[in-house]
Protein backbone atom coordinates (compact mmCIF):
# COMPACT_ATOMS: atom_id res chain seq x y z
CA UNK A 1 0.00 0.00 0.00
CA UNK A 2 1.18 3.74 -0.61
CA UNK A 3 0.83 5.97 1.87
CA UNK A 4 -2.04 7.56 0.59
CA UNK A 5 -4.04 4.07 0.70
CA UNK A 6 -2.70 3.84 4.97
CA UNK A 7 -4.68 4.16 7.76
CA UNK A 8 -3.32 6.31 10.44
CA UNK A 9 -3.81 6.20 14.08
CA UNK A 10 -3.41 9.56 16.17
CA UNK A 11 -2.03 9.26 19.78
CA UNK A 12 -2.25 12.06 22.12
CA UNK A 13 0.01 11.60 25.13
CA UNK A 14 -1.15 13.80 28.60
CA UNK A 15 1.70 15.99 30.04
CA UNK A 16 4.37 14.07 31.51
CA UNK A 17 7.26 11.91 31.05
CA UNK A 18 4.71 8.45 32.44
CA UNK A 19 2.33 9.07 29.86
CA UNK A 20 4.87 9.81 26.51
CA UNK A 21 6.91 7.16 26.88
CA UNK A 22 4.54 4.19 26.92
CA UNK A 23 2.01 6.02 24.39
CA UNK A 24 5.11 6.72 21.92
CA UNK A 25 6.05 3.34 22.33
CA UNK A 26 3.06 1.88 21.37
CA UNK A 27 2.87 4.26 18.34
CA UNK A 28 6.01 2.42 17.27
CA UNK A 29 4.85 -0.77 17.72
CA UNK A 30 1.86 0.19 15.79
CA UNK A 31 3.87 1.89 13.03
CA UNK A 32 5.43 -1.77 12.87
CA UNK A 33 2.13 -2.91 11.67
CA UNK A 34 2.31 -0.79 9.03
CA UNK A 35 -0.24 2.91 10.02
CA UNK A 36 0.65 5.75 9.72
CA UNK A 37 1.33 7.74 12.97
CA UNK A 38 0.69 11.42 14.06
CA UNK A 39 1.10 12.12 17.76
CA UNK A 40 -0.47 14.83 19.13
CA UNK A 41 0.95 16.61 22.16
CA UNK A 42 -0.96 19.27 24.13
CA UNK A 43 1.37 21.28 26.76
CA UNK A 44 1.58 24.08 28.99
CA UNK A 45 5.23 24.89 28.86
CA UNK A 46 7.90 24.44 26.39
CA UNK A 47 8.89 21.04 26.17
CA UNK A 48 11.65 19.82 28.80
CA UNK A 49 15.34 18.37 27.56
CA UNK A 50 13.80 14.89 28.60
CA UNK A 51 11.05 14.94 25.74
CA UNK A 52 12.80 16.30 23.34
CA UNK A 53 15.77 13.98 23.76
CA UNK A 54 12.65 11.77 23.86
CA UNK A 55 11.18 12.14 20.66
CA UNK A 56 14.07 12.55 18.77
CA UNK A 57 14.53 8.84 19.17
CA UNK A 58 11.05 8.83 16.57
CA UNK A 59 11.79 7.29 13.42
CA UNK A 60 10.75 9.77 10.33
CA UNK A 61 7.41 8.09 9.86
CA UNK A 62 6.33 8.78 13.00
CA UNK A 63 5.47 12.50 12.79
CA UNK A 64 5.02 14.66 16.15
CA UNK A 65 3.31 17.94 16.49
CA UNK A 66 3.44 19.73 19.94
CA UNK A 67 -0.21 21.68 19.91
CA UNK A 68 -0.26 25.54 20.50
CA UNK A 69 0.47 25.95 24.08
CA UNK A 70 -2.34 26.43 26.88
CA UNK A 71 -1.76 29.43 28.21
CA UNK A 72 -0.76 28.95 32.32
CA UNK A 73 -3.00 32.01 33.37
CA UNK A 74 -5.57 29.43 32.08
CA UNK A 75 -4.54 26.79 34.77
CA UNK A 76 -5.99 26.63 38.23
CA UNK A 77 -3.56 27.35 40.69
CA UNK A 78 -3.41 23.92 42.39
CA UNK A 79 -0.58 21.08 43.72
CA UNK A 80 -3.05 18.46 41.78
CA UNK A 81 -1.03 17.12 38.87
CA UNK A 82 -3.73 15.34 37.24
CA UNK A 83 -6.15 19.01 37.62
CA UNK A 84 -3.77 20.64 35.69
CA UNK A 85 -3.48 18.13 33.24
CA UNK A 86 -7.17 18.12 32.64
CA UNK A 87 -7.39 21.98 31.88
CA UNK A 88 -4.77 21.45 29.25
CA UNK A 89 -6.83 18.97 28.04
CA UNK A 90 -10.22 20.97 28.01
CA UNK A 91 -7.87 24.26 26.18
CA UNK A 92 -6.54 22.03 23.79
CA UNK A 93 -10.10 20.37 22.53
CA UNK A 94 -10.35 22.73 19.47
CA UNK A 95 -6.37 22.30 18.60
CA UNK A 96 -7.03 18.33 18.53
CA UNK A 97 -10.51 19.00 16.77
CA UNK A 98 -8.75 21.23 13.67
CA UNK A 99 -5.85 18.36 13.91
CA UNK A 100 -8.29 15.63 13.44
CA UNK A 101 -10.64 17.57 10.22
CA UNK A 102 -7.12 17.94 8.60
CA UNK A 103 -5.11 14.63 8.31
CA UNK A 104 -6.41 12.25 6.25
CA UNK A 105 -7.62 8.01 6.69
CA UNK A 106 -7.67 7.99 10.61
CA UNK A 107 -9.23 5.26 11.79
CA UNK A 108 -8.61 5.37 15.77
CA UNK A 109 -7.26 8.03 18.34
CA UNK A 110 -5.33 6.70 21.27
CA UNK A 111 -5.37 8.79 24.21
CA UNK A 112 -4.66 7.91 28.28
CA UNK A 113 -6.47 7.59 31.28
CA UNK A 114 -6.59 12.00 31.04
CA UNK A 115 -7.32 12.04 27.66
CA UNK A 116 -10.85 10.90 28.26
CA UNK A 117 -12.35 14.15 26.85
CA UNK A 118 -11.13 13.50 23.29
CA UNK A 119 -13.23 10.85 22.96
CA UNK A 120 -16.10 13.05 22.25
CA UNK A 121 -14.33 14.66 19.73
CA UNK A 122 -13.14 11.64 17.90
CA UNK A 123 -16.80 10.37 18.01
CA UNK A 124 -18.30 14.33 16.37
CA UNK A 125 -15.23 13.59 13.66
CA UNK A 126 -16.60 9.95 13.42
CA UNK A 127 -13.23 8.27 14.63
CA UNK A 128 -13.61 5.59 17.03
CA UNK A 129 -11.65 6.81 20.44
CA UNK A 130 -9.66 3.89 22.42
CA UNK A 131 -7.94 4.77 26.02
CA UNK A 132 -4.15 3.63 26.54
CA UNK A 133 -4.35 3.14 30.58
CA UNK A 134 -1.19 3.34 31.49
CA UNK A 135 -1.28 1.48 34.62
CA UNK A 136 -1.97 -2.31 35.42
CA UNK A 137 -5.20 -4.24 35.45
CA UNK A 138 -5.48 -4.29 39.27
CA UNK A 139 -5.55 -0.39 39.18
CA UNK A 140 -7.84 -0.21 35.94
CA UNK A 141 -10.27 -2.75 38.48
CA UNK A 142 -10.12 -0.32 40.85
CA UNK A 143 -10.70 2.55 39.15
CA UNK A 144 -13.35 1.60 37.19
CA UNK A 145 -15.50 0.48 39.99
CA UNK A 146 -14.90 3.79 41.86
CA UNK A 147 -18.02 5.04 40.76
CA UNK A 148 -19.87 2.25 42.18
CA UNK A 149 -17.89 2.44 45.44
CA UNK A 150 -18.87 5.91 45.75
CA UNK A 151 -22.77 5.10 45.56
CA UNK A 152 -22.22 2.70 47.80
CA UNK A 153 -20.04 3.97 50.29
CA UNK A 154 -20.86 6.27 53.09
CA UNK A 155 -18.66 9.35 53.24
CA UNK A 156 -15.77 9.50 53.91
CA UNK A 157 -13.99 6.55 52.67
CA UNK A 158 -13.95 4.66 55.66
CA UNK A 159 -11.80 1.83 54.77
CA UNK A 160 -9.04 3.12 57.03
CA UNK A 161 -11.15 2.05 59.99
CA UNK A 162 -12.67 -0.97 58.20
CA UNK A 163 -12.05 -4.44 59.15
CA UNK A 164 -11.94 -5.50 55.71
CA UNK A 165 -9.77 -4.50 52.82
CA UNK A 166 -11.55 -4.14 49.64
CA UNK A 167 -11.23 -7.66 47.84
CA UNK A 168 -11.58 -6.96 43.39
CA UNK A 169 -11.94 -9.79 41.98
CA UNK A 170 -8.63 -12.39 41.05
CA UNK A 171 -6.74 -8.99 43.19
CA UNK A 172 -4.19 -9.10 45.78
CA UNK A 173 -6.53 -7.53 48.80
CA UNK A 174 -6.26 -3.78 49.82
CA UNK A 175 -6.23 -2.16 52.73
CA UNK A 176 -7.38 1.41 52.65
CA UNK A 177 -4.43 3.35 52.86
CA UNK A 178 -3.30 2.04 49.98
CA UNK A 179 -5.85 3.35 48.02
CA UNK A 180 -4.80 5.60 45.30
CA UNK A 181 -4.03 9.18 45.97
CA UNK A 182 -6.80 10.34 44.93
CA UNK A 183 -9.63 8.92 46.67
CA UNK A 184 -7.93 9.16 50.05
CA UNK A 185 -10.07 12.75 50.02
CA UNK A 186 -13.47 12.68 48.61
CA UNK A 187 -13.82 16.50 48.55
CA UNK A 188 -10.38 16.74 46.97
CA UNK A 189 -10.67 17.97 43.09
CA UNK A 190 -8.42 14.82 41.61
CA UNK A 191 -11.13 12.62 43.38
CA UNK A 192 -13.83 14.34 41.73
CA UNK A 193 -11.65 13.92 38.25
CA UNK A 194 -11.01 10.42 38.67
CA UNK A 195 -14.43 9.76 39.08
CA UNK A 196 -15.48 11.65 36.23
CA UNK A 197 -12.68 9.58 34.26
CA UNK A 198 -13.66 6.61 35.25
CA UNK A 199 -17.67 7.23 34.44
CA UNK A 200 -16.37 7.61 30.69
CA UNK A 201 -14.39 4.34 30.37
CA UNK A 202 -16.47 2.75 28.38
CA UNK A 203 -17.33 5.51 26.39
CA UNK A 204 -14.13 4.26 24.24
CA UNK A 205 -14.33 1.38 21.62
CA UNK A 206 -11.61 -0.70 23.81
CA UNK A 207 -8.92 -0.23 26.46
CA UNK A 208 -5.25 -0.90 26.06
CA UNK A 209 -3.30 -1.97 28.92
CA UNK A 210 0.03 -1.85 29.37
CA UNK A 211 -0.11 -5.55 31.36
CA UNK A 212 0.51 -8.95 29.72
CA UNK A 213 -2.30 -11.98 30.77
CA UNK A 214 0.68 -14.14 32.99
CA UNK A 215 1.35 -10.98 34.81
CA UNK A 216 -1.75 -10.40 36.48
CA UNK A 217 -4.07 -13.59 35.24
CA UNK A 218 -6.15 -12.55 38.07
CA UNK A 219 -7.13 -8.88 37.47
CA UNK A 220 -7.89 -9.85 33.66
CA UNK A 221 -10.34 -12.01 34.39
CA UNK A 222 -11.76 -10.08 36.65
CA UNK A 223 -11.95 -7.21 34.60
CA UNK A 224 -13.71 -9.42 31.27
CA UNK A 225 -15.89 -11.48 33.53
CA UNK A 226 -18.11 -8.83 35.35
CA UNK A 227 -20.07 -5.82 33.18
CA UNK A 228 -17.85 -2.88 35.21
CA UNK A 229 -15.78 -2.67 31.79
CA UNK A 230 -18.04 -2.83 29.09
CA UNK A 231 -15.88 -2.33 25.91
CA UNK A 232 -13.07 -4.20 25.33
CA UNK A 233 -9.83 -4.94 27.15
CA UNK A 234 -6.78 -5.16 25.58
CA UNK A 235 -3.39 -6.57 27.21
CA UNK A 236 -0.63 -6.07 25.01
CA UNK A 237 2.30 -5.20 27.36
CA UNK A 238 4.71 -4.96 28.36
CA UNK A 239 5.59 -2.30 26.24
CA UNK A 240 8.59 -0.13 27.62
CA UNK A 241 10.97 2.60 26.10
CA UNK A 242 14.00 0.70 24.18
CA UNK A 243 16.49 2.67 25.35
CA UNK A 244 19.21 4.58 24.02
CA UNK A 245 22.68 4.27 23.40
CA UNK A 246 23.20 8.85 22.42
CA UNK A 247 22.37 8.92 26.02
CA UNK A 248 24.51 9.99 29.97
CA UNK A 249 27.88 7.31 28.80
CA UNK A 250 29.27 8.92 32.29
CA UNK A 251 26.71 7.13 34.42
CA UNK A 252 26.68 3.90 31.85
CA UNK A 253 30.76 3.42 31.94
CA UNK A 254 30.60 4.04 35.60
CA UNK A 255 28.69 0.82 35.42
CA UNK A 256 30.77 -1.15 33.42
CA UNK A 257 33.58 -0.93 36.23
CA UNK A 258 31.51 -2.22 38.72
CA UNK A 259 30.67 -6.33 39.77
CA UNK A 260 27.85 -8.12 38.22
CA UNK A 261 24.93 -7.50 40.03
CA UNK A 262 26.48 -5.36 42.58
CA UNK A 263 24.65 -1.78 42.63
CA UNK A 264 21.54 -0.92 43.71
CA UNK A 265 19.60 1.48 41.58
CA UNK A 266 17.45 4.25 43.28
CA UNK A 267 14.98 6.46 41.28
CA UNK A 268 11.83 7.72 42.39
CA UNK A 269 10.68 8.52 38.16
CA UNK A 270 10.16 11.74 36.60
CA UNK A 271 7.78 13.30 38.65
CA UNK A 272 8.75 11.90 42.62
CA UNK A 273 10.16 14.23 44.94
CA UNK A 274 10.91 13.72 48.74
CA UNK A 275 10.87 16.12 51.63
CA UNK A 276 14.08 17.52 53.15
CA UNK A 277 13.84 15.17 55.91
CA UNK A 278 13.39 12.06 54.01
CA UNK A 279 16.35 12.81 51.87
CA UNK A 280 18.48 12.95 54.18
CA UNK A 281 17.83 9.65 56.23
CA UNK A 282 17.53 8.18 52.24
CA UNK A 283 21.42 9.52 52.08
CA UNK A 284 22.50 8.70 55.42
CA UNK A 285 20.90 5.03 55.02
CA UNK A 286 22.33 4.63 51.45
CA UNK A 287 26.15 5.74 53.14
CA UNK A 288 25.27 3.10 56.04
CA UNK A 289 24.52 -0.10 54.04
CA UNK A 290 28.19 -0.13 52.57
CA UNK A 291 26.71 -0.91 49.07
CA UNK A 292 27.45 0.37 45.46
CA UNK A 293 25.01 2.62 44.96
CA UNK A 294 23.59 4.81 42.02
CA UNK A 295 20.93 7.44 43.06
CA UNK A 296 19.02 9.49 40.59
CA UNK A 297 18.42 12.92 43.21
CA UNK A 298 16.50 15.25 42.72
CA UNK A 299 16.42 18.64 45.05
CA UNK A 300 13.54 17.77 47.76
CA UNK A 301 9.93 19.06 48.20
CA UNK A 302 8.32 19.56 51.15
CA UNK A 303 4.97 20.67 49.91
CA UNK A 304 4.71 17.50 47.38
CA UNK A 305 5.09 13.93 46.36
CA UNK A 306 5.64 14.57 42.67
CA UNK A 307 6.98 18.34 42.69
CA UNK A 308 8.93 17.56 39.29
CA UNK A 309 5.83 16.14 37.46
CA UNK A 310 5.89 18.96 34.86
CA UNK A 311 9.72 18.88 34.83
CA UNK A 312 10.46 22.53 35.79
CA UNK A 313 10.81 22.74 39.28
CA UNK A 314 14.63 20.24 39.18
CA UNK A 315 15.45 21.35 35.45
CA UNK A 316 15.83 25.48 36.50
CA UNK A 317 18.11 23.91 39.39
CA UNK A 318 21.54 23.67 39.17
CA UNK A 319 21.94 22.12 42.44
CA UNK A 320 24.89 19.82 41.00
CA UNK A 321 26.39 21.35 44.30
CA UNK A 322 23.83 18.86 46.07
CA UNK A 323 23.93 21.46 48.55
CA UNK A 324 20.75 19.92 50.50
CA UNK A 325 22.27 16.46 51.40
CA UNK A 326 24.16 16.28 54.63
CA UNK A 327 27.66 18.23 55.08
CA UNK A 328 30.54 16.14 53.48
CA UNK A 329 28.23 13.71 51.93
CA UNK A 330 29.12 13.79 48.15
CA UNK A 331 32.88 13.58 49.24
CA UNK A 332 32.15 10.30 51.26
CA UNK A 333 30.73 8.09 49.31
CA UNK A 334 32.24 8.94 45.96
CA UNK A 335 34.04 6.13 45.39
CA UNK A 336 30.79 4.17 45.64
CA UNK A 337 28.01 5.96 45.00
CA UNK A 338 27.38 8.00 41.99
CA UNK A 339 24.87 10.52 42.43
CA UNK A 340 23.10 11.76 38.78
CA UNK A 341 21.27 14.92 38.95
CA UNK A 342 17.75 14.72 37.68
CA UNK A 343 17.05 12.44 34.74
CA UNK A 344 19.18 9.73 34.16
CA UNK A 345 19.18 6.69 30.97
CA UNK A 346 17.11 4.48 33.16
CA UNK A 347 16.15 1.77 30.97
CA UNK A 348 19.85 1.31 29.84
CA UNK A 349 20.66 1.10 33.82
CA UNK A 350 18.21 -1.88 34.26
CA UNK A 351 19.42 -3.55 31.31
CA UNK A 352 22.98 -3.27 32.91
CA UNK A 353 24.44 -6.54 34.41
CA UNK A 354 25.69 -4.78 37.51
CA UNK A 355 22.46 -3.75 38.07
CA UNK A 356 21.35 -5.83 41.12
CA UNK A 357 18.38 -4.38 42.59
CA UNK A 358 16.11 -1.22 42.23
CA UNK A 359 14.65 1.19 44.93
CA UNK A 360 11.55 2.42 43.46
CA UNK A 361 8.71 4.28 43.42
CA UNK A 362 6.64 1.78 41.88
CA UNK A 363 5.61 3.72 38.57
CA UNK A 364 4.17 1.75 36.21
CA UNK A 365 6.33 2.12 33.64
CA UNK A 366 9.69 2.11 36.32
CA UNK A 367 8.02 -1.75 37.45
CA UNK A 368 7.57 -2.88 33.98
CA UNK A 369 11.34 -2.26 32.98
CA UNK A 370 12.37 -3.95 35.90
CA UNK A 371 10.42 -7.14 34.75
CA UNK A 372 11.74 -7.02 31.25
CA UNK A 373 15.39 -7.25 33.21
CA UNK A 374 14.63 -9.04 35.69
CA UNK A 375 15.57 -6.55 38.60
CA UNK A 376 14.40 -7.10 41.94
CA UNK A 377 13.07 -4.20 43.89
CA UNK A 378 12.25 -2.60 46.97
CA UNK A 379 8.98 -0.64 46.73
CA UNK A 380 9.04 3.19 48.08
CA UNK A 381 5.38 4.19 46.88
CA UNK A 382 4.96 8.27 46.45
CA UNK A 383 1.98 9.53 44.76
CA UNK A 384 -0.64 8.34 42.43
CA UNK A 385 -1.87 4.52 42.14
CA UNK A 386 1.76 3.94 43.45
CA UNK A 387 1.13 2.44 46.67
CA UNK A 388 -1.52 -0.29 45.23
CA UNK A 389 1.11 -0.94 42.73
CA UNK A 390 3.53 -1.32 46.01
CA UNK A 391 0.89 -3.81 47.00
CA UNK A 392 0.47 -5.90 44.40
CA UNK A 393 4.70 -6.06 44.06
CA UNK A 394 5.23 -6.83 47.33
CA UNK A 395 1.89 -9.05 48.50
CA UNK A 396 1.11 -10.41 45.15
CA UNK A 397 3.86 -11.17 42.83
CA UNK A 398 6.11 -11.39 45.96
CA UNK A 399 9.09 -9.18 43.91
CA UNK A 400 9.35 -6.33 45.80
CA UNK A 401 10.66 -5.88 49.43
CA UNK A 402 9.37 -3.06 51.63
CA UNK A 403 10.75 -0.48 54.32
CA UNK A 404 8.43 0.48 57.37
CA UNK A 405 8.35 3.93 58.25
CA UNK A 406 9.05 5.23 62.26
CA UNK A 407 7.04 6.54 64.44
CA UNK A 408 7.48 10.04 63.02
CA UNK A 409 6.30 9.05 59.56
CA UNK A 410 9.47 8.76 57.43
CA UNK A 411 11.72 6.24 56.92
CA UNK A 412 14.65 6.37 59.10
CA UNK A 413 18.61 5.48 57.75
CA UNK A 414 18.63 2.52 59.74
CA UNK A 415 15.67 0.51 58.73
CA UNK A 416 16.95 1.81 55.11
CA UNK A 417 20.22 0.32 55.11
CA UNK A 418 18.88 -2.67 56.43
CA UNK A 419 16.22 -3.58 53.76
CA UNK A 420 18.63 -2.07 51.13
CA UNK A 421 21.03 -4.99 52.56
CA UNK A 422 18.34 -7.62 52.46
CA UNK A 423 17.61 -6.77 48.89
CA UNK A 424 21.34 -7.44 47.93
CA UNK A 425 22.56 -9.93 49.99
CA UNK A 426 19.66 -11.37 51.85
CA UNK A 427 17.65 -14.59 51.35
CA UNK A 428 14.34 -12.83 51.18
CA UNK A 429 16.41 -10.77 48.30
CA UNK A 430 17.49 -13.79 46.75
CA UNK A 431 13.98 -15.66 46.46
CA UNK A 432 12.88 -11.43 44.65
CA UNK A 433 15.08 -12.47 42.16
CA UNK A 434 14.22 -15.69 41.35
CA UNK A 435 10.38 -14.81 40.76
CA UNK A 436 11.66 -11.55 38.82
CA UNK A 437 13.81 -13.79 36.25
CA UNK A 438 10.52 -15.83 35.65
CA UNK A 439 8.55 -12.98 35.44
CA UNK A 440 11.28 -11.55 32.96
CA UNK A 441 11.25 -14.93 31.07
CA UNK A 442 7.15 -14.35 31.13
CA UNK A 443 7.19 -10.99 29.31
CA UNK A 444 9.58 -11.96 26.87
CA UNK A 445 6.78 -14.39 26.17
CA UNK A 446 4.07 -12.37 25.95
CA UNK A 447 5.97 -10.06 23.54
CA UNK A 448 7.17 -12.42 21.33
CA UNK A 449 5.68 -13.95 18.16
CA UNK A 450 2.32 -16.22 18.95
CA UNK A 451 2.62 -14.76 22.67
CA UNK A 452 -0.33 -13.39 24.04
CA UNK A 453 0.03 -9.33 23.96
CA UNK A 454 1.33 -10.01 20.51
CA UNK A 455 -1.71 -11.76 19.63
CA UNK A 456 -3.42 -9.09 20.82
CA UNK A 457 -2.33 -6.02 18.69
CA UNK A 458 -2.12 -8.01 15.48
CA UNK A 459 -5.77 -8.84 16.33
CA UNK A 460 -6.35 -4.91 16.64
CA UNK A 461 -4.62 -4.42 13.83
CA UNK A 462 -6.60 -6.40 11.45
CA UNK A 463 -9.55 -4.97 12.45
CA UNK A 464 -8.75 -1.60 11.93
N1 LIG B 1 12.83 7.71 33.48
C1 LIG B 1 14.10 7.78 32.93
N2 LIG B 1 15.07 8.42 33.66
C2 LIG B 1 14.84 8.97 34.88
C3 LIG B 1 13.53 8.89 35.42
C4 LIG B 1 12.55 8.25 34.69
O1 LIG B 1 14.36 7.29 31.84
O2 LIG B 1 15.77 9.49 35.47
C5 LIG B 1 11.78 7.02 32.71
C6 LIG B 1 11.54 5.64 33.25
O3 LIG B 1 12.41 4.71 32.65
C7 LIG B 1 10.08 5.42 32.89
C8 LIG B 1 9.47 6.81 32.97
O4 LIG B 1 10.56 7.72 32.85
O5 LIG B 1 9.97 4.94 31.58
C9 LIG B 1 8.76 7.08 34.28
O6 LIG B 1 7.54 6.43 34.30
P1 LIG B 1 6.94 5.75 35.59
O7 LIG B 1 5.60 5.23 35.22
O8 LIG B 1 7.89 4.79 36.17
O9 LIG B 1 6.82 6.90 36.66
P2 LIG B 1 6.26 8.41 36.61
O10 LIG B 1 7.43 9.22 36.27
O11 LIG B 1 5.16 8.47 35.61
O12 LIG B 1 5.81 8.60 38.01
Amino acid sequence: TTNTQKQRIVIIPSPGMGHLIPLVEFAKLLHSHHFLISILLPSSSPPTTAQTTFLATLPPAISHTFLPPVDPTLLPPTAFHSVIIYHIHLNSISSVRSALVSLSNVVAVVTDLFGTDYFDVARETGIAPYMYFTSNAFCLSFVSRLPKLDETVPFPFPYQCLEHPLVLPGCVPLNGKDFDQPTLDRQSEEYKLELYHSRRYNLAEGIFINTFFDLEPGALHGLKSDDVIRTSIYPIGPIIQSGSDDGDNVTLSWLDRKPPGSVLFVSFGSGGTLSFQQIKELAIGLEKSGLTFLWVVKAPDDESACGSFFGSQNQQHDYNCFDFLPKGYVERIKDRGLLVPFWAPQVNILAHESTGGFLTHCGWNSILESIVYGVPLIAWPLYAEQRMNAVMLNKGLKVALRTNDNERGFVGADEIARVVNVLMNGEEGEKARDRMKELSEAAKKATSEGGDSTKVISQVALKW
